[in-house]
């Protein structure tokens, strides 16, 4: 396995690849490798000739309050996890190498970046869409793979696949979860035991849905139960709940039979924010 950092480096090792009729598959991450970022990877190797991994965490998609500074960075674990996993190449290029000092060119999507995270972090998926888009043009991947747990992000992403004409066949990965269910995320880490117990909740609340479901009742009474379920837990904090169209992310209110719907929570345990959601058709 290969550890690359210089851009063109990478550049060439790609066109390389090309040149050989090998097939590409781009994960990625921000580093802090975990079994979700394991099973993309899985993903990506059965699917392409060659996976790369690119660790990154990208400055652009953190608001000014946000834990960009204390964000996990484990890259000689995550190395070792990669070299393990088979990865072909381990991109982790430096923030200075990726935006020259008077950048000014950003990458916008423009309705569904309004909606959900996109509310509460201003700024996040143009942060996000940018450095894909750089990504994809330094790594020139056929595939690359992205995760339901950002569900949102999986969504802008195929958007701007498909609006710019990017040669780029967008995969979406199911979402890895802890034994009672919390969607493995590198910011688990923050939780202090107690809250961790606690966040449990979010998911078994998502899987409560069902049930309320079945007994007809509203959006709008399904997402004042989900609050009450979650609210259970004192150290808590809700950022929002949304049911949204899959398709347009705006809140639906009387979907009809069949839409597909998008169940999307936001929580802070004190700093740290946690996401999850789940799609169910009405
Ligand atoms: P991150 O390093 O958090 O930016 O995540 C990198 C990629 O891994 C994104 O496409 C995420 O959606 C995906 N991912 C993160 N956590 C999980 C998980 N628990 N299950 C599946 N994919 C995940």
């Amino acid at each position: 396995m290969k550890k690359i950092n210089s851009l063109k480096s990478m550049f060439t090792q790609s066109q390389n690849w090309h040149a050989e009729k090998k097939t590409i598959a781009l994960v990625p991450t921000m580093g802090a490798l975990h079994e979700g970022h394991l099973s993309l990877i899985r993903s990506a190797k059965n699917k392409a000739d060659k996976v790369i991994v690119s660790i990154f965490v990208n400055p652009m998609q953190f608001g000014p309050n946000e834990d960009y500074d204390n964000y996990p960075r484990t890259l000689s674990e995550d190395i070792k996890k990669c070299r393990k996993a088979g990865v072909d190449v381990v991109f982790s290029p430096s923030v200075a190498g990726m935006y020259p000092d008077n950048a000014s060119t950003w990458v916008n999507e423009e309705v569904l970046s309004q909606y959900l995270c996109g509310a509460r972090r201003k700024g996040h998926f143009r942060g996000v869409c940018t450095v894909v888009l750089k990504l994809f043009m330094i790594c020139s991947p056929d595939i690359a793979i992205f995760g339901q747990k950002d569900a949102q992000q999986s969504i802008i992403i195929k958007r701007m696949v498909r609006d710019l004409n990017i040669p780029v066949k967008i995969i979406i990965a199911p979402i890895k979860r802890e034994k009672d269910g919390l969607a493995i995320s590198s910011r688990n880490k923050y939780l202090l035991p107690e809250e961790r117990k606690q966040a449990a909740v979010i998911y078994k609340g998502l899987q409560e849905i069902k049930n309320w479901k079945k007994n007809n009742l509203s959006v709008a009474q399904i997402r004042r139960k989900l609050i009450r379920f979650i609210q259970k837990e004192k150290d808590i904090r809700i950022d929002y709940i949304s049911i949204v169209d899959i398709n347009t992310l705006s809140e639906v209110s009387r979907p009809n039979k069949g839409d597909k719907l998008l169940i999307a929570i936001a929580v802070f345990f004190n700093k740290a924010r946690l996401i999850d959601n789940i799609e169910i058709k009405w």
